[in-house]
């Protein structure tokens, strides 16, 4: 967390790192000492870069919602770590990026599976020796289906996550804040996604 506040001598923006109501700052632009006013603004990693228009972490694609205001990262990785490894937690990642449709079926996925895995062992402690109950084998392929279903559905996110939240956020009118970023550009073709950074572009 950052602070933003008007210098009291020469009314220009002075931005810090940190510090509180009271400190005593010396402006670069006047070099005159001054205090941090009560009605400075405190911001994020993701509004700092946003006012002054530079200090974008490097890998990773801003998006605005115009409207809203908000700001949301999507990373230009080849290969993401965080999706693959939990995008299958509940789909609570995705959901958190807004990509509600996958991050629900991640959901039920999810649950169905903790259902089946759940009977499985209730069953099994009831199964005899010898004979296998036909519920059981039904429980048993479930659950290795949903399993392998989730897996198969995380590397997917691992590789491609990323394209299908950063379609998601321009198709809902979201814009790019560091569209000139060469990563960026690269991380589109990648995605064959040329045609929309053209549009993007504009
Ligand atoms: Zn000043």
């Amino acid at each position: 967390m950052g602070i933003k506040f008007k210098c009291s001598n020469c009314n220009k923006d002075i931005l810090l790192q940190s510090g509180k109501t009271g400190d005593m700052v010396q402006c670069n632009e006047c070099k005159e000492v001054v205090a941090i006013p009560e009605n400075a603004i405190t911001f994020t990693t993701a509004s700092r870069a946003e006012s002054t228009g530079s200090g974008f972490r490097s890998g990773k694609i801003y998006f605005k919602n115009l409207k809203s205001g908000e700001v949301q990262t999507v990373n230009t990785c080849k290969w993401d770590w965080f999706l693959f490894l939990f995008s299958g937690l509940w789909g609570i990642p995705l959901l958190i990026k807004k990509l509600y449709v996958w991050g629900s079926i991640f959901f039920f996925l999810q649950l169905s599976y903790l259902y089946y895995y759940t009977q499985l062992s209730s069953v099994d402690s009831y199964g005899s020796y010898g004979s296998t109950p036909p519920a059981y084998s039904a429980y048993i392929l479930s659950t290795i289906i949903l399993f392998i279903l989730i897996i198969s559905l995380d590397v997917y996110f691992g590789l491609l996550g990323n394209k299908l939240l950063a379609v998601n956020y321009l198709e809902n009118g979201w814009k790019i804040l560091n569209k000139d970023d060469n990563e960026i550009k690269d991380a589109f073709k990648r995605w064959n996604l040329d045609n929309v950074f053209e549009e993007v572009k504009k």
